[in-house]
């Protein structure tokens, strides 16, 4: 028993939901239910004929006519009854009826007498409600009426199921169009990102066909919107340009990275521009791989670092000559006296420090005076930078060779003792004698000192080889003296007058 209860009420249920499916209740009248009721009144020949539905509570009425309210209370409706039988429900008196004697419907003020109720069911099976037609006095139904009743049972049926389908296509329909509307909306912003970006946008399917490019390639390559669509880079740029192209898409998608790379790029006019392209992998929707790209013109910011680098590049190199200016003199470009003596002086420090070899030579040109006037000045410049590239070339790489005035030369020589620097001044005079003079064969004098242990200034060892250079004058010039040869010789001269 508790089970067959509970059936039931399952049934209930599920009977419930069918009602709620068919989205009718407390809708408002619509002109196809309303002409089957007063098709179904006329032929039955009745004031009143209502279309039902029946939920948990109440009867409530889709269409009617003949009577002023629109529900009931369930316990009260004679629908409530009809739904529970497949066919048509007739009751010809109520008051005969038991079922019915006591209903309010039939002892109250509508004084309902007669009822005969066409059940109507959801697509699926379950009784909803009536098709019914009402009378306030006794009555009995032809079989013409009865036959026309059923058919209009059915047909309530029938538009209730095609207005519910109406309604889902409806739906279906505005859903489509609001899914449109956002995808117009979507493809229509994404239109105008990439169309009002200031880069080179495109993307390719696998097989290397253009699918998408933006406002500025169309721009940049003078192509319609559509022109590329389709193609591959083997259709548009020449076998060079189309290979370069497809090896970098490729070496993107190996790599399943982002690929930057600067491209050149020549147009019609020959104006050339510069970009710097970003390639990089795309999952498409069928699985495949697309390969996206990004160019962005690159021209104007290389154009102003290559002017800075070359601004750049000027200002040092002018430094450069500053320096060497300062450092150099103008006339044979062999150091100044001022770097001279400051070598001189650093040259010393160490020598004596780590108690290693020091000499200073100074050379002074024979008869220049007399060369100067016999030629012009211009010849003896000449001569002198002719002097200097001899002293170049006879030093070696750590000496120091500077003008240390007029025609006055200076050789600064670490790790050179007194025989190295003779050895050295001997061949310097032999390249004077040996060279090609402009007008008239040129001689020098040369003095040397060398340092040694008592010394106690820089400028002593510069002043003992000018008195060296002195007494190689006085001896008759195009010579050499040592300062120590000479000390030497005066120390006996003393002796020997002395004694
Ligand atoms: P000596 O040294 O043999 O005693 O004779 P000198 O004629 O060389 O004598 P001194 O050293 O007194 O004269 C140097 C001359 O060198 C004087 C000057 O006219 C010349 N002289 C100095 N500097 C330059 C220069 O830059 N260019 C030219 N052409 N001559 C110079
Ligand atoms: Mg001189
Ligand atoms: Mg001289």
């Amino acid at each position: 028993m508790l089970e067959m209860t509970t059936t039931i009420e399952a049934r209930e249920t599920d009977r419930l939901s069918a009602l709620d499916r068919m989205e009718l209740m407390d809708t408002v009248p619509e002109p196809e239910f309303d002409e089957l009721v007063e098709t179904a009144a006329a032929i039955c020949e009745v004031p009143i004929s209502l279309v039902t539905l029946v939920d948990d509570r109440r009867q409530w009425f889709k269409a009617a006519i003949g009577l002023a309210i629109s529900e009931t209370p369930r316990e009260i409706a004679f629908c409530a009854h009809a739904i529970q039988q497949p066919e048509l429900m007739l009751v010809e008196d109520a008051t005969n009826d038991p079922r019915f004697a006591e209903n309010p419907l039939v002892t109250g003020e509508n004084h309902v007498r007669f009822y005969a109720g066409m059940p109507i069911s959801s697509p699926d099976g379950f009784a909803l409600g009536t098709l019914c037609v009402l009378d306030r006095v006794p009555r009995k139904l032809t079989t013409t009426q009865v036959a026309a009743l059923k058919v209009l049972g059915r047909q309530v049926n029938a538009r209730m199921e095609l207005r519910l389908h109406r309604l889902q296509i409806e739906r279906a329909l505005a859903a489509a169009e609001e899914a449109r509307a956002k995808l117009a909306a979507s493809e229509h912003r994404f239109m105008t990102f990439m169309d009002s970006a200031p880069f080179i946008a495109f993307l390719k399917d696998a097989d290397g066909r253009i699918i998408f490019y933006n406002q500025m390639t169309a721009d940049t390559f003078g192509v319609t919107r559509e022109e590329w669509l389709g193609r591959t880079d083997h259709e548009i740029y020449d076998e060079r340009d189309a290979a370069r192209f497809r090896a970098h898409d490729m070496d993107a998608v190996r790599s399943n990275s982002l690929r930057i790379m600067q491209e050149e790029w020549v147009d019609k006019d020959g104006v050339v521009s510069q970009w710097c392209s970003y390639k990089f992998p795309c999952a498409g929707a069928d699985g495949s791989t697309m390969v996206g790209g990004f160019w962005i013109n690159v021209t104007e910011q290389l154009r102003s670092d290559t002017e800075l680098r070359r601004q750049r590049a000027e200002i040092e190199a002018a430094n450069v000559r500053l320096s060497e200016l300062a450092a150099t003199d103008s006339l044979t470009g062999l150091a100044n006296r001022r770097v001279f003596d400051e070598r001189l002086a650093v040259e010393f420090a160490q020598a004596k420090r780590k108690k290693r070899e020091l000499s200073v030579m100074i050379l002074d040109l024979d008869g220049f005076k007399r060369r100067n006037d016999l030629y012009g000045h211009q010849q003896g410049d000449a001569a002198l930078r002719q002097f200097a590239r001899l002293l170049e070339e006879a030093t070696r790489e750590g000496d120091l060779a500077a003008r240390y005035g007029g025609e006055e030369f200076v050789l600064l020589l670490p790790e050179t003792d007194d025989a190295q620097a003779a050895q050295l001044a001997e061949r310097i005079l032999e390249k004077i004698r040996a060279a090609r003079w402009e007008d008239e064969p040129l001689t020098t004098s040369i003095g040397a000192a060398s340092l040694d242990a008592a010394m106690a200034s820089d400028q002593r060892l510069v002043s003992l080889a000018d008195e060296a250079l002195y007494a190689a004058k006085r001896a008759g010039r195009d010579r050499f003296v040592l300062y120590k040869e000479y000390y030497k010789q005066v120390v006996e001269q003393m002796g020997a007058s002395s004694s």
